[in-house]
């Protein structure tokens, strides 16, 4: 066996990944680690076999085999800025969570129509910056191959629309999704306090300091927050006021200074997309919805009867449309098969959200 000093957010997924293993066989060298769903901490020393599984192994597109993280963009950035790309591209850090982690934009295109998705806003639906990620290389790697994409020629397409993404807006509550709190977190009294001393966060949607970051847009705000927890907490809780957490401030400024024709949300709960907020949606909404629907097969509703979240604020301030996307079914975080049925049902649906 060797010794392993475990980094920030690894996780016995990765780990095993990374060192070209199987999660049960670090686990047969660690007996005080459970399962596969145990958290491994920073520091902590753990044991890894010294056996070879054969080649290394790939993820394939539409298949999940560990958790994603923050660090997964940065690698995909790197690779995107090493590469000769046919279509405009730049990426950059718009700000930075409480933890000091970048909110990575990627920026692909240079049409006058602007259209922005955004993914993460909660810990436990990390799995949506995996999609969006996943298909911006998808798209990049097309287009560099000149290939079209399902039958559109992209390095049209993207003369037409410049389309911005953060695949991430809340990297501190995926990080702690994925790898639990530990002593040495600057956060680690709070967090424990907020999560009622248990230990586990697959429930957690919050930011770092309780905060759900799309519960605090000044779209009826009050009514939500009246409605919510009263202070921090796993989720749900709007905060003090509205746009209080830097990472929705540097959504809104992002969103100020673009001026978007229209918002795509990307959550992960549920198969179905939002596209009303208290009848200020443009007529045009209905139609647009419509569209995503049929190339994704989730069910368009109105509205969720909700306030204060992201899509809420950009409809009221813009009358302009925006969308949840609620991919995937069952209990965050959703477990990697998941995935699959998450790219399949998304892939045309991102490609026909330029195009509405
Ligand atoms: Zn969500």
């Amino acid at each position: 066996m060797k010794r392993y000093i475990v980094k920030e957010e690894d996780t016995l997924h990765k780990v095993a990944w990374e060192n070209n293993i199987f999660v049960k066989d670090i686990l047969d060298c660690n007996p005080h680690l459970l399962n596969s769903q145990s958290y491994i901490y920073p520091g902590d020393e753990i044991y890894l076999p010294l056996i070879y599984v054969g080649e290394n192994r790939v993820e394939r597109f539409g298949e999940c085999l560990k958790e994603f993280s923050h660090l997964d963009i940065e690698h995909y950035v790197y690779k995107w800025n090493m590469s000769r790309n046919v279509i405009p591209l730049e990426t950059k850090s718009i700000g930075l969570s409480i933890l000091n982690k970048p909110i990575r934009l990627i920026k692909v295109g240079d049409g006058k129509k602007k259209v922005f998705y955004s993914g993460s806003w909660h810990g436990n639906e990390w799995m949506t910056s995996k999609l969006l990620t996943e298909w911006l290389d998808h798209i990049i790697t097309s287009a560099n191959n000149n290939q079209d994409y399902f039958g559109t020629d992209l390095r049209q397409l993207f003369k037409e629309v410049t389309l911005y993404v953060v695949p991430m807006v809340n990297p501190d509550g995926v990080a702690l999704v994925q790898q639990g709190n530990y002593p040495e977190h600057p956060y680690y009294d709070f967090i424990n306090k907020t999560n009622k001393y248990t230990h586990t966060f697959d429930h957690w949607s919050a930011n770092i300091r309780g905060v759900d970051l799309n519960h605090q847009w000044p779209a009826g705000w009050q009514k939500e927050a009246d409605e919510s927890p009263s202070e921090p907490w796993p989720r749900h809780y709007s905060g003090k006021a509205p746009l209080t957490e830097p990472e929705s401030i540097c959504i809104y400024d992002l969103t100020v200074k673009e001026d978007f024709d229209y918002v795509l949300a990307f959550h992960s709960q549920g198969q179905e997309i939002f596209w009303g907020y208290r009848g200020l949606e443009p007529q045009e909404s209905e139609k647009m919805v419509e569209r995503l629907s049929l190339k994704s097969s989730y069910v368009p509703k109105r509205t969720a009867d909700s306030d204060g979240g992201y899509k809420d604020w950009f409809i009221q301030e813009t009358r302009r449309p925006g969308f949840t996307i609620e991919v995937g079914v069952g209990i965050n975080p959703l477990p990697f098969r998941a995935y699959g049925e998450i790219w399949s049902n998304n892939v045309l649906l991102a490609l026909e959200g330029l195009k509405l």
